[in-house]
């Protein structure tokens, strides 16, 4: 396929299970417009295709572009994925099967499109142009519905021999633990994730203690981040007593990745480190310095994420455009990338 490389617009998409983000964002990682949509999740592959593809179309007006600018596409998406290939190979969010999402678009846009794992993507964002580009050597954790993460050693994200590596979420530090959704037991996911602080609370709640959390999580169907932090703030104790737990857990979970890789940095973004600030961050940072006996001057870094939502379709462009830059790939972005 041609590459347009000028005047060099590349366009990052971000599929979650219950929105999609996209952005026009220029050769330097400026973004020049944002547009987003619910994902038709239920409703399989085309539908998707066919979000997407309104979202992009309000993305490139509003960036004052045509599609025929864009030079590339970056797709961040939940898997398990053929990424190669640009397929998805299932989703636990998203209603599909074996769907080449990436050939797809690409033939709609006409320009290449690279699909890869949205925590991967957004990962590799805030290690570029976020709260991590001053480090080489970093761990990044998204903490919300789930756990996701990954790691960079030298500049180069670490994919490992299986291409799954950084799966900080999956990391067991409570045998016997609550019951994962992967299936093992006692995981990070499991005991720090919005979905274990939500199970906590409603266990909470059904033994009566006093908490302005269980109307909302019964009213709204689910514990949005932005009412767990306002319960915080309220100095709500179950709220109060839940977040630590969950800060607590992940700490645990990154000090022994301290113990094992010394990164510089740790970076903690995801909707619930977005909503709760520093006030998270704080006590994970806590937490971690409890086990990392290899850092005795406690100078790795732990801070908050800086890019909030922007972080996927960001990645994905970036992504996008160290794949398919001609002649100047200056970064790696894994081990296969050309
Ligand atoms: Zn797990």
């Amino acid at each position: 396929m041609n590459f347009r490389w000028d005047p060099a617009l590349i366009l990052g998409i971000d599929l979650g299970g219950t929105k999609i983000l996209a952005g026009v964002v220029d050769r330097e990682g400026r973004i020049l417009s944002r547009a987003k949509r619910s994902t038709p999740a239920a409703q399989g592959g085309p539908a998707i295709v066919a979000a997407i593809m309104e979202c992009v179309r309000e993305a490139v007006q509003t960036a004052g572009a045509s599609l025929d600018q864009i030079a590339a596409a970056g797709l961040g998406s939940p898997g398990p994925l053929d990424a190669d290939a640009g397929v998805i190979l299932w989703s636990a969010n998203l209603n599909v099967r074996d769907f080449p999402i990436g050939p797809e678009l690409s033939q709609i846009l006409g320009c290449p499109v690279v699909l890869d794992n949205d925590v991967r993507v957004g990962g590799y964002a805030e290690y570029r142009l976020g709260a991590g580009q001053e480090y080489k050597n970093l761990i990044i954790a998204f903490v919300g519905t789930g756990i996701g993460g990954c790691v960079i050693v030298d500049g180069a994200m670490v994919a490992g021999s299986t291409r799954n590596a950084g799966e900080l979420g999956h990391t067991v530090i409570k045998t016997g633990g609550p019951r994962c959704g992967c299936g093992a037991r006692g995981c990070v996911e499991s005991l720090a994730s919005k979905t274990a602080i939500t199970r906590r609370i409603e266990k909470a709640v059904r033994k009566g203690l006093p908490t302005m959390l269980g109307e909302r999580i019964s009213r709204k169907g689910r514990l949005k981040s932005r009412d767990l932090a306002e319960a915080v703030m309220a100095n709500d104790l179950v709220a109060l007593n839940e977040v630590q737990r969950s800060a607590h857990f992940l700490g645990i979970g990154l000090g022994n990745l301290i113990n094992v890789l010394g990164p510089e940095a740790i970076v903690i973004g995801g909707g619930i480190a977005q909503a709760l600030g520093d006030t998270y961050v704080d006590m994970v940072r806590a937490s971690a310095r409890t086990i990392a006996i290899t850092d005795p001057g406690d100078t790795i870094v732990i801070r908050r994420a800086a890019l909030g939502d922007d972080a996927g379709f960001l990645g994905a462009a970036l992504f996008a455009r160290e794949r398919f830059r001609p002649s100047e790939t200056r970064y790696e972005v894994h081990s296969t990338t050309p």
